[in-house]
């Protein structure tokens, strides 16, 4: 629970640089989120036989994702299909050595990047561990993480590492490589993860979910009787079919042939309305918060919403720039209808470094555990503290906004925006009569990201929140 309120908050502040310093020599986990995530590529990604049976007999049985090779190997002929330009295969060289199992693709410029770094330094070995992961795979790496097996710290839900977008690489010589590679656009993650480096130069565009949109495309093509969504968002649908998926591949392969949605939500080129998104009989928010529109006769009447959008029990409004607030009983339940509340800080997650934010006045269990397991979002093995931390980017405020919604959180005066996902309850009714208006509670990591520093309610600071799609990714907003 994050309730603990105004007190608890004050002594958590008191409190922090301590825990910090204890936690610079500790066991450092890297974030289960945006970034990537396990020390152990070359164990993961190193060669063994493939599996003959489903991909999840393949992870029960082995420490290798090459045991399901054929498989990841359809879905990236099926994500190349889809989006020719996106991963792009990296060029040999005469100092560059491939571990095995590697799929050696990477989004153009980070790959006119690499090629850049290894001409600079000729003479210079780089040995790469891992570039692109599939979903299968990365469902394997994260149930190891979860049964605590093959050695991973940590790792993020299927769908969200950036090794699956095509703008991560490992790489063994990570110190001699360092500079010529941040030099042209990668960010070295550190020594949470040390072989781990992300594009973020020019036109890094994440490709988001298109490896999950590929498996999908698969498994209908060679399942027609048994057809799941193909909109690039892994859930419980998704994770079903993953396990079911043979290692060595579906009998029906990629296809280029098959059209790409030109409507599809997930396509950052295409944020078009589309009418499914809304009811025809009144308005709803859209997707991103920012409008809200209305499906007439299959025509969107979109109407922008400057100050973002509220969700209402009925007939979603643009939000007003006043708001009245008043919190009966134990917590606030009424959403401000300006968007406006205090920021604070609560609970467990990962810090950017890769240590962990502890918070000795929280149990740091959700109060929304039963539904974010029911939701494949965390386990059903894994501890309340594990799955709040494995979230990271997360709020309190479940009475206002709902259990696993999720919400763009902005500070006004920087214009730093993150999403995070609503996991917990509180705060208190007395926490928000000290602040005099709405609290929102957020993780350490998102006010670290939002405002530089943990937040208390004396603090009284400001932000905005927009709720936002379930499939909106969590973390900083680019
Ligand atoms: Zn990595």
């Amino acid at each position: 629970m994050a309730n603990q309120g105004f007190f608890h908050r004050m002594m958590t502040l008191a409190a922090l640089p301590l825990t910090w310093g204890a936690l610079v020599s500790g066991c450092a986990v890297p974030p289960p989120d945006d970034i990537q995530t396990e020390d152990e590529e070359s164990v993961v990604d190193s060669e063994s036989e493939v599996g003959s049976g489903t991909v999840e007999q393949a992870t029960n049985s082995s420490c290798s994702t090459a045991s399901i090779k054929p498989l990841s190997q359809q879905i990236i002929d099926e994500m190349r299909c889809m989006k020719p330009d996106m991963v792009v295969e990296l060029p040999s060289r005469p100092n560059l050595v491939l571990t095995d199992a590697v799929f050696p693709y990477v989004v153009k410029p980070a790959r006119d990047a690499m090629v850049g770094a290894l001409d600079a330094k000729p003479n210079t070995k780089m040995t790469v561990n891992s570039m692109l992961r599939t979903v299968t795979q990365q469902y394997m790496v994260r149930r190891w993480y979860e049964q605590g097996r093959c050695g991973i710290a940590a790792a993020a839900i299927p769908g969200n590492s950036n090794h699956e977008t095509g703008l991560a690489i490992d790489i063994s010589e990570n110190s001699t490589w360092r500079s010529a590679l941040e030099t042209r656009g990668f960010k070295w993650f550190g020594n949470g993860d040390k072989p781990h480096f992300d594009y973020k130069g020019s036109g890094a565009q994440s490709q988001k979910g298109l490896d999950v949109e590929a498996f999908q495309r698969l498994w209908n093509r060679n399942n027609p009787n048994d057809k799941i969504s193909e909109d690039g968002t892994w859930g419980p649908q998704t994770r079903q079919r993953v396990q079911k998926a043979p290692a060595k591949g579906f009998a029906l392969g990629a296809s280029c042939n098959e059209a790409v949605d030109p409507q599809d939500p997930q396509d950052p080129q295409d944020p078009a309305a589309e009418c499914s998104d809304f009811s025809n009989s009144e308005f709803s928010c859209s997707p991103d918060g920012n409008s809200r529109g209305l499906c007439d006769a299959g025509q969107v009447d979109l109407q922008a919403c400057s100050n973002g959008c509220l969700i209402q029990s009925g007939n979603d409004v643009c939000m007003g720039t006043t708001s009245s607030w008043s919190c009966n009983g134990s917590v606030g339940t009424t959403k401000m209808e300006n968007g406006n509340y205090v920021g604070t800080s609560f609970g467990c997650s990962i810090a950017e470094d890769g240590s962990e934010f502890s918070d000795p006045g929280d149990n740091c269990i959700p109060a929304c555990l039963s539904t974010l397991k029911a939701q494949g979002i965390c386990s059903s093995s894994m501890t309340g503290k594990a799955c709040e931390k494995s979230i990271t980017w997360f709020s309190a405020d479940k009475n206002r906004f709902g259990c696993a919604s999720k919400i763009r959180v902005t500070n006004p005066d920087n214009g730093r925006a993150a999403v995070l996902m609503v996991i917990d309850a509180g705060p208190a009714c007395w926490v928000e009569d000290e602040a005099g208006t709405g609290v929102l509670d957020m993780s350490y990591r998102a006010t670290e990201y939002l405002f530089g520093e943990s937040l208390g309610v004396v603090d009284n600071e400001k932000v905005h929140v927009v709720e936002v799609s379930a499939d909106t990714p969590l973390g900083p907003v680019q």
